[in-house]
C-alpha cells in the first residue's frame, strides 16, 4: 500500500491519488448525504439545553449540492404523482404551522439582521442574499404563502383592455371542482385522462444546436425581458385555461432550460381539454410589463444620478430629483405602451395521459429531469454556447428585473425603496446571474389544490412512514420547543466538515442495517416502498 505523504514516490503519482476528502465526498454522496451541511444551534426551551446539528443544505440554501437536489428531485415526483389524477375533491384547510415553518421563519429572521448588520458595516451581503432569497423559496414551499417580508402596498390598477389582436376565447360556466371528466368504457371501466403540456417562448432568431447563427440580429433584449417576466406569462395561462375549462383546474409544472438558453414551461394538468383548445389559450395569452421606459439611457459611465439624504437620487447636472418609482409609473398615462408584451412561441405540445400507465410515469420523471440543473447550466457547454450565454449575460445587465432593481438609475428613475450606495449594473438580485440567466422564479409550480399535501408534509409522511415500520413512533414535537440560531463561522462546537460527513455516512449505514433487517423480517411482502422511503429519507 502507497502512502501519498511518502515522497519516494514521484510527484505525478503523488498527484493522481484522490484527495482523502474528495474520496470522503464520493461515500457520503453515494450514501445519499448532504456533502455541504450548515451547522445550526437549536436551543431546546423544554430542557434549556442546547445543541449544534447540521442541517442538509437543501433545507435551507438556494443552491443545492447533489445529494439533496436528487432527494429533492425525488420529493417532486411524489408530488406530482401524487395529484395529477385526484380522484377525490382535495380537502384543503389552512394547515398548522409546524415545527419546520417556525424555525425557518426565526432562522429568516436572524439571517436578515445579520445581513443588515453586514451591510450597515459595509461588508460583501452576496452570501447571505443568497441564504435570505433560498430561505424565502424553503418557507413557501413549506406551505406558508407569501414572503415573510410581505408586501402590503395595494395593487396599482392599470387599465387591461384586451389587445386588439388576441383573439377571444370559449368560456365555459365555472363549476366547483378541481377534478376532470371521466369516461366509462363499454365493459365498465373508468378512465382519467389528463394533459401533459409543454409550452415555449418565441423565436429570437434562428438557432442552430442552441446557438444562434447570427448572433448580431438575435434579440437578446426580447429573450432576457421574457426570461424575467416568464413566470407572469404562466400565471395569464393558468388563469386563462381556468376560464375556458370551466373548473379550478390543478396543475404541478416544472420551468426548465432550453438549449437556446430560454425558460420553458412543462405542465401536468388533472382533467382534460381539447388539443385545440389548449393550443388556442396558449395562442391568446400574453402579459404587458407596465413599467417606465428602459430604452433611452440617461445616465452612464461616470454621469450617474448621486444620493441625497433628504431627496433621493439627482441628477448629477441639474440637481433635479428623478422621478420615484411610483411618480414614474403615476405618469404612464393612457396612450403608454407597455414596457414589454409576452407571449408564447408556436411550439405548443400537448400529450393525452391516462392514470397509472407508463406514460403518466415516464412524463413525471421527463418533468423533474431538470430540476437538479440551473437554468444558465448549459447542455454541452461547448465554446459557441459559452459565448451565447455570455451575451445572454450581457442583455440582463442594464435590464430591470423588479421595481427595486439599481438598473432603474439608467432610465432616469429612482427604484422602489431607493437607497444610498445603488448604481446600475450592480443589482445583486440573482435574476442577472449566469446561472438563473433571467428566470429567477421558482422551478416548480404547483398549484393549491393539486394534492392535499405541501412538500414538508410529503416529506414529514416518508419520515412517520420509515419511524414506524421501525416500531417507533414519530411523536409530535410543540412547534415552540426549538429555538435555531445561526453559528458564527470558526465556532469551535462546530468539527471538520470531514469529521460531520465521517458521521453522517455512519448514521445512515445504521439505518440501512435497520432497513435490511426488516426486509429480512418480512420476506415476501413488496418492499420497493420501503427501500425508496430508505433512499429519501
Ligand atoms: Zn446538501
Ligand atoms: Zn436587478
Amino acid at each position: 500500500m502507497t502512502h501519498p505523504h511518502d515522497r519516494a514516490l514521484p510527484r505525478a503519482v503523488r498527484q493522481a491519488m484522490p484527495m482523502a476528502r474528495d474520496v470522503l465526498e464520493e461515500v457520503a454522496k453515494q450514501h445519499g448525504v448532504c456533502i455541504r451541511p450548515v451547522p445550526l444551534r437549536r436551543l431546546d426551551t423544554l430542557t434549556g439545553t442546547s445543541e449544534v446539528i447540521d442541517v442538509p443544505c437543501g433545507a435551507v440554501l438556494d443552491s443545492k449540492c447533489p445529494p439533496c437536489a436528487k432527494r429533492n428531485r425525488q420529493l417532486r415526483m411524489a408530488q406530482c404523482r401524487e395529484g395529477w389524477h385526484l380522484d377525490t375533491e382535495p380537502a384543503i384547510t389552512p394547515d398548522e404551522s409546524n415545527e419546520e415553518q417556525h424555525w425557518l421563519v426565526e432562522f429568516r429572521a436572524d439571517m436578515q439582521a445579520k445581513r443588515d448588520a453586514a451591510e450597515q458595516a459595509g461588508d460583501d451581503t452576496t452570501d447571505l442574499d443568497a441564504v435570505l432569497s433560498g430561505l424565502d423559496d424553503q418557507i413557501n414551499s413549506a406551505g406558508m404563502r407569501g414572503s415573510v417580508t410581505g408586501s402590503a402596498v395595494p395593487k396599482r390598477t392599470r387599465s387591461t383592455r384586451r389587445r386588439q389582436d388576441a383573439p377571444d376565447l370559449p368560456k365555459r360556466k365555472m363549476t366547483n371542482t378541481t377534478l376532470g371528466r371521466t369516461f366509462t368504457s363499454g365493459d365498465g371501466k373508468t378512465y382519467r385522462p389528463s394533459l401533459f403540456v409543454t409550452l415555449t417562448l418565441p423565436s429570437y432568431g434562428r438557432v442552430r444546436d442552441g446557438v444562434p447563427i447570427d448572433p448580431g440580429t438575435y434579440d437578446y433584449r426580447g429573450a432576457a425581458r421574457d426570461a424575467l417576466h416568464f413566470s407572469k406569462l404562466v400565471d395569464r395561462f393558468v388563469q386563462n385555461l381556468r376560464r375556458v375549462a370551466g373548473y379550478d383546474v390543478q396543475y404541478f409544472a416544472a420551468v426548465e432550460p432550453q438549449k437556446r438558453l430560454a425558460p420553458h414551461l412543462h405542465m401536468a394538468i388533472r382533467g382534460t381539454l381539447p388539443r385545440a383548445e389548449i393550443k388556442q389559450i396558449a395562442a391568446a395569452t400574453y402579459h404587458q410589463v407596465w413599467w417606465p421606459q428602459a430604452e433611452k439611457v440617461r445616465f452612464d459611465g461616470d454621469h450617474l444620478p448621486v444620493w441625497d439624504e433628504e431627496a433621493g437620487y439627482l441628477d448629477p447636472g441639474t440637481g433635479e430629483v428623478l422621478p420615484t418609482w411610483d411618480e414614474a409609473l403615476d405618469a404612464l398615462d393612457e396612450d403608454a405602451e407597455p414596457l414589454h408584451v409576452l407571449r408564447f412561441g408556436e411550439q405548443v405540445d400537448v400529450q393525452g395521459v391516462l392514470a397509472g400507465t407508463p406514460d403518466a410515469d415516464q412524463c413525471i420523471r421527463y418533468l423533474s429531469k431538470y430540476l437538479t440543473k440551473s437554468i444558465g447550466d448549459t447542455l454541452d457547454g461547448g465554446q459557441t454556447q459559452r459565448e451565447h450565454a455570455a451575451r445572454m449575460v450581457d442583455a440582463l445587465r442594464y435590464e430591470p428585473c423588479s421595481p427595486t432593481c439599481p438598473n432603474w438609475l439608467r432610465y432616469g428613475v429612482q427604484p422602489k425603496n431607493a437607497k444610498a450606495g445603488m448604481a446600475p449594473g450592480r443589482c445583486r438580485s440573482k435574476a442577472h446571474k449566469p446561472e438563473h440567466l433571467g428566470y429567477a422564479g421558482r422551478r416548480v409550480l404547483v398549484s393549491r389544490k393539486w394534492s392535499n399535501k405541501t412538500l414538508a408534509e410529503h416529506k414529514q409522511d416518508r419520515r412517520t412512514w420509515v419511524l414506524e415500520a421501525l416500531g417507533q413512533t414519530d411523536e409530535p414535537t410543540d412547534p415552540h420547543r426549538y429555538i435555531w440560531r445561526p453559528v458564527p463561522a470558526g465556532d469551535a462546537n462546530v468539527p471538520p466538515l470531514a469529521v460531520r460527513l465521517l458521521r453522517s455516512v455512519h448514521e445512515r449505514q445504521r439505518w440501512r442495517a435497520h432497513l435490511r433487517e426488516l426486509e429480512a423480517r418480512a420476506a415476501g411482502q413488496d418492499l420497493s416502498a420501503i427501500e425508496d422511503m430508505g433512499r429519501a429519507a
